[in-house]
This record gives C-alpha cells, structure tokens and sequence, in this order.
C-alpha cells in the first residue's frame, strides 16, 4: 500500500514559539505510524525550533520563486532546505486570494521547489459557483506547465475546494461529500494522464483539503480514494490531530 500523506497547515497560527512547540510536542506524541508520512506546515519562524525529529516531517507553507536577492520579505527554497523542510505547500487558495497568486506564479514556485529538491504541495480548486472541471483543468495545465514526465510523481497534487475550506473567510467550511472529492480526484488523474500518460497518473499522489476533521478523515481516504489529507483548523488541536492521525493508520 501507498504510503498515506497527513499534512497539517498551520497558517497564520500560533501566535507565540512557546505555543508552537506545545502544538508540536503533542504531535509528536503520536510517534512514528506504519504507513503515515506525517508533515507539519508552520508559519516560517517556528520552522528552527522543532530540531530534526524523526517522526514529523517539516513544510514551508510557501516559498518565492526566486533562488536569492533583494527580495524584502521573501523566504527562498534553500532556506526552507537548510532549516530541515521537505515539503512547501505552493498555490493556496489563501495566497491566491490575499498575495494575488496567479497560475502562472505557482507554476515558477513549483518550479523553484522542485529545483531546491522540495516536494510541492500543489493546491487545486474551485470557489463556489465555479464549475470544478473546468477549474481544475485550467489550474493544473497552467500550473504544471513545463513540468517534465521526471518530475510529476514527485508533486502531492492537492483537491481543495475553496468553498470547503473551514476559515470562513474565503470558504462556507462546508465539508466536500467523499463521493464529490472521489470525481474531483478521477478528474484530476483524467487531466494527469492527458499531460503525462495513465501510468504517470497512477503514481502522482493526489491527496483531499477542506474540512478534515476527525470524524471525516478516513472516508476521504477509504471512499475518495484520495493518498491523504491536507488538515487546516484541525491540525491546531493537537487531540484532534492525533484522532485524525489513528484514523488513518487504523484503515
Ligand atoms: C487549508 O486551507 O489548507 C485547510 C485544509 O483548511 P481547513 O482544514 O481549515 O478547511
């Protein structure tokens, strides 16, 4: 069996070290999981306080596209590297809403993250009363573009309906239905496979965002058939987070 992907994005939160590292502890708690890759995204500042451990896996929440230079306020891929990452979420919806992400921005990000040796965490979706297939069709042609038959397994592609995203400030926190979150991934390999083959499609992970809780997780997994979950609110309780984790090591 594939190896299951629990990516916690943290966002803007907490708001103090001392808070992180009692969030993070609690993860660490749930030890090591057969066949769980278990990666926390904190904002930047907490990533040098979390050392190396063996269990969690780190992720930057973004990075610039450039490699290095006078860029105020930017964070490169060798930094996020050199602070232990091995994973950098590239394309949310919030940094599409609120930086003015577009398609063709993600697609250098994913570009530079790949280069650096990070694996992108690439987010796909529509808003609300947007039609999903032609969202997704547009997002992945333009974000993957240029993106060789090398490197396309090496992309978690992420199915993150904007409108099911829990924040409340860009989405209704309506949980996406299994059933709907199964097409959005079938549709998602259709698009892959166009680009890079059926047998390409097959290997590149595609995991589920918004809403994930505890209760919900598993059936993203089991019935979805999606590799993984992306976990907002829920990753900043660390009882829940750990309740998400055992459901899935338990399927
Ligand atoms: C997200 O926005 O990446 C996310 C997963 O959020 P939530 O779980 O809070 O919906």
């Amino acid at each position: 069996m594939d190896k299951i992907f629990l990516i916690a994005n943290w966002k803007m939160n907490p708001q103090t070290a001392r808070e992180a590292r009692v969030l993070f502890d609690a993860m660490l708690n749930i030890g090591r999981l057969k066949n769980i890759e278990t990666v926390i995204c904190p904002p930047f500042p907490f990533l040098s306080i979390f050392g190396s451990p063996k269990s969690i896996k780190l992720g930057g929440q973004d990075l610039f596209w450039e490699a290095q230079g006078p860029y105020t306020g930017q964070i490169s891929g060798k930094m996020l590297k050199d602070l232990g990452c091995g994973y950098v979420i590239v394309g949310h919806s919030e940094r599409r809403q609120y930086a003015g992400e577009s398609d063709e921005i993600v697609n250098a990000k994913l570009k530079m993250a790949l280069k650096c040796g990070l694996t992108p965490v690439l987010c796909v979706g529509e808003k609300a009363g947007e039609e999903m297939g032609e969202v997704l069709a547009g997002q992945l042609n333009e974000c993957l573009k240029d993106i060789g038959k090398a490197q396309i397994q090496d992309i978690i592609l992420v199915y993150e309906p904007v409108w099911a995203i829990s924040s409340g400030v860009v989405g209704s926190g309506k949980p996406c239905l299994p059933d709907d979150a199964l097409s959005a991934s079938l549709f998602i390999k259709k698009i892959i496979a166009g680009l890079y083959g059926r047998f390409l499609a097959e290997k590149t992970p595609i995991i589920y965002g918004g809403s994930v809780d505890s209760k919900n997780a598993a059936s993203y997994v089991k019935e979805a058939r999606m590799q993984g979950v992306l976990v907002g609110g829920a990753s900043l309780d660390g009882e829940e987070f750990s309740k998400i984790a055992n459901s899935l090591n338990n399927l």
